[in-house]
């Protein structure tokens, strides 16, 4: 069974191997069990019961809280060749029946639902035709009271399932994995004597960064602008905020979205389409974006303000990135946010033990952002996983990627103009002082007088107060409560004025700007557009960016070769294979393969430059450090296969990699024999040539081992 589960996944989906924790799920549920799985968002749930759907003899109902999304996964699912459809209260009676006639005829595998219906007795009697093997329930958590979105109606299904003639099997799926929530998924949904897997938490394509106290509109400028045209959402914590910050963006130029809850639906839902379809790359929200989001294309998540607690973080930032490819969170950390949060506790909670509690949440958040150590480890820890990484290589902390500047001398500056002000003041009346502003009230309080006065001359206002706050994050000063909040030293300023201690202020390097020009990728990106205006399908249901980029690397020449790209299945090579290798086909004819080895150079130096490092660097790093793959692939939830690729990788771009092991010796001479016959521009005809058994895996690791291509 599971072969053949493997087979579907590569025929529809067009992946190659299970991810970590998918085929365990999937073996329990086609051995008839009743299964539970905890999975982090992007996982990979869907999978886990589309692919058993497809190999268990009824229908599988699917029980999905959000209508929204409902259309777009069947969209997805229907564009990969699989037979589905959707039940919810956007479709009149009629079309209901009509659907469900046509899933007792036998025509679908899946149908997804909203648990609203289940309320309806109507819809029972209607459900009777139809031989349902398996009951999947999407985002379970809801039927708990402890998770963050309780919804009512998922108390229907357990009536539901108790009055079907032949008890389906029942899989769960959620990404909460409190101990309340899993109980309560167990009794409330009557799973009968389940398997329960928790797949760990740790997202490795995703990187983790804090910035403290930088001036957090430079920073936006600054990260932006070196790619414009990446897709990412930014949260901010009020609707004010996201005003602000979203006409700023679009005032420079960038096409960007507002979303928050003071908006109509209509504009709600415009702004939401302009995002799936990538009419607009950047959305700003605030924390009411995101439940009905399945954009998997998400390069970036901003958080332009502290959220409340770490679940929150967690799940907004885990919106980046879930379709597998290198995706970065960042969190710009203001010691103001930390006020504005209490404030809300304050204002909203009003049981004194839940204030407590939520304090307690507030300031692990606000650890989070100080800690020296490993981010990941922090949150991975956070969620209850022990023992997993020390360092990850791929967080703001274990991964520097800013530089140091020393203002000691600045700071000192601040500090006894603080002192002198009394302790009195907010940030931009000590601002004033120090720059040497003429203002009223500076010559009204006589600090044109002190002797701090004018002493940075030098610097802009918001240069210093830029400064302050930095101060501020790094608890050298603290802000007080209250609506002015005026500055304090702390005890950390004491020694800096006596001269005992150095400052240093962390700034992030400035990004080097990313080179589009006519490049495969983007001609890709275009058709892509092209074809989901055509279908009006959002963009990433034609193809998955990761796709695109394989296309872009390998240049797949034929249906074989365009089969062999991650994502693509059967179905999508039959609707979009000739057209991409049109594409492919256009552009080698035009640049030729020295134009476009040329052209990959300069992006691989300007993506070398970001100091950032890439999944595959992490790879080759444990690789070279001994350990094996199947150590790599289990540590960091990978499959072999994507191991490989990354050590081939890793080799191109000059890491010291041995890609012996990935070459049967047997056939080592021979692959070069053949390469030395047939060139090495293309992969078929090389694979043709050889025994049926010698991989492609094998053929790219020779070319690259002797730096063929
Ligand atoms: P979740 O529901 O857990 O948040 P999804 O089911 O939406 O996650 O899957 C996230 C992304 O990962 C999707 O783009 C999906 O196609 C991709 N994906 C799932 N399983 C695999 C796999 N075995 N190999 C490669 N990509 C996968
Ligand atoms: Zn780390």
């Amino acid at each position: 069974m599971l072969e053949q589960a493997r087979q579907l996944l590569n025929r529809y989906y067009g992946y190659s191997d299970f991810r970590g924790g998918q085929e365990k799920v999937i073996e329990t549920i086609l051995q008839g069990k009743d299964t539970c799985a905890v999975m982090p968002t992007g996982a990979g749930k869907s999978i886990c019961y589309q692919i058993p759907a497809l190999l268990l003899s009824g229908v599988t109902l699917v029980i999905s809280p959000l209508i929204s999304l409902m259309k777009d996964q069947v969209d997805g699912l229907v564009n990969i060749g699989i037979p589905a459809t959707f039940i919810n209260s956007s479709l009149g009676i009629r079309e209901t029946r009509e659907r469900i006639r046509r899933a007792a005829a036998g025509e679908f595998k899946l149908i997804y639902a909203a648990p609203e219906r289940l309320e309806s007795d109507h819809f029972w009697s209607l459900l009777a035709a139809i031989s349902i093997s398996m009951i999947a329930v999407d985002e379970a958590h809801c039927v708990s009271q402890w998770g963050h979105d309780f919804r009512p109606s998922y108390r229907s299904i357990a009536p539901m399932i108790a009055q079907l003639p032949n008890r389906p099997i029942i899989s769960a799926f959620t990404a909460t994995a409190t101990d309340e929530v899993k109980g309560d998924i167990v009794n409330l949904l009557t799973l009968k004597d389940p398997k329960i897997f928790v797949t760990g938490f740790n997202r490795p394509n995703l990187s983790f960064t804090v910035v403290r106290g930088e001036n957090k509109r430079d920073f936006l400028l600054n990260y932006i602008g070196a790619d414009p045209e990446r897709v990412g959402i930014i949260y901010a914590a009020t609707r004010k905020e996201v005003e602000n910050i979203c006409e700023f963006l679009q005032g420079k130029g960038y096409n960007a979205g507002k979303y928050h809850a003071g908006l109509t639906d209509q504009e709600r839902k415009d702004t939401q389409d302009a995002f799936l379809f990538d009419n607009i790359n950047i959305i700003v929200a605030t924390n009411a974006f995101g439940m009905g989001i399945d954009k998997s294309n998400v390069r970036y998540v901003i958080h332009y303000n502290l959220p409340k607690n770490m679940e929150a973080y967690y799940q907004e930032a885990g919106r980046a990135g879930r379709d597998g490819e290198a995706s970065e969170c960042i969190l710009l950390f203001g010691a103001q946010d930390v006020l504005i949060q209490k404030y809300l506790i304050e204002q909203t909670i009003r049981s004194p033990e839940r204030q407590t509690q939520q304090y307690k949440m507030l300031q692990s958040m606000v650890d989070y952002c100080h800690t020296p150590r490993c981010l990941r480890r922090y949150i991975l820890e956070y969620f209850g996983e022990e023992g997993t990484v020390e360092y990850c290589g791929n967080c703001s902390n274990c991964n520097d990627e800013t530089e140091l500047v020393d203002i000691t001398i600045e700071a000192q500056k601040i500090f006894s103009c603080i002192y002198r002000m009394q302790q009195r003041w907010g940030s931009s009346m000590v601002a004033q002082v120090l720059r040497g502003s003429s203002t009223k009230k500076v010559f009204d309080m006589g600090f044109n007088r002190l002797s701090t006065y004018g002493i940075m001359a030098e610097y802009t206002i918001k240069a210093i107060r830029d400064m302050i706050n930095m101060l501020i994050a790094d608890e050298y000063l603290a802000l007080s409560e209250g609506k002015y909040p005026i500055i304090q030293l702390q005890e950390k300023a004491i020694p800096v004025l006596r001269g005992d201690e150095q400052v240093f202020q962390r700034m992030q390097k400035k990004k080097t700007k990313v080179i589009r020009e006519d490049t495969l990728f983007e001609r890709l990106r275009t058709l892509r557009k092209e074809i989901s205006t055509r279908e009006n399908i959002p963009p990433y249901h034609v193809f998955a960016d990761g796709t695109l980029r394989e296309m872009d690397e390998y240049c797949p020449v034929d249906g074989e070769s365009f089969l062999a790209m991650k994502g693509v299945g059967e179905a999508k090579l039959q609707r979009y294979g000739t057209e991409f290798l049109a594409v492919i086909q256009d552009y080698i004819v035009e640049y030729g393969n020295s134009a476009r080895k040329k052209e990959l150079n300069l992006v691989a130096k300007t993506a070398k430059q970001e100091t950032k490092k890439r999944s595959h660097v992490i790879t080759s790093e444990m690789f070279i450090a001994g350990k094996t793959l199947q150590e790599i692939a289990a540590e960091r939830e990978l499959t072999i296969t994507t191991i490989q690729d990354h050590l081939i990788k890793g080799k191109k771009e000059g890491l010291n990699v041995n890609l012996d092991h990935l070459i049967p010796e047997e056939y080592e001479y021979l692959i070069l024999k053949v390469v030395q016959e047939v060139g090495s521009e293309r992969l078929k005809p090389i694979k043709e040539a050889l025994p049926d058994e010698v991989e492609y895996m094998a053929i790219k690791a020779v070319l690259c081992k002797y730096d063929l291509k």
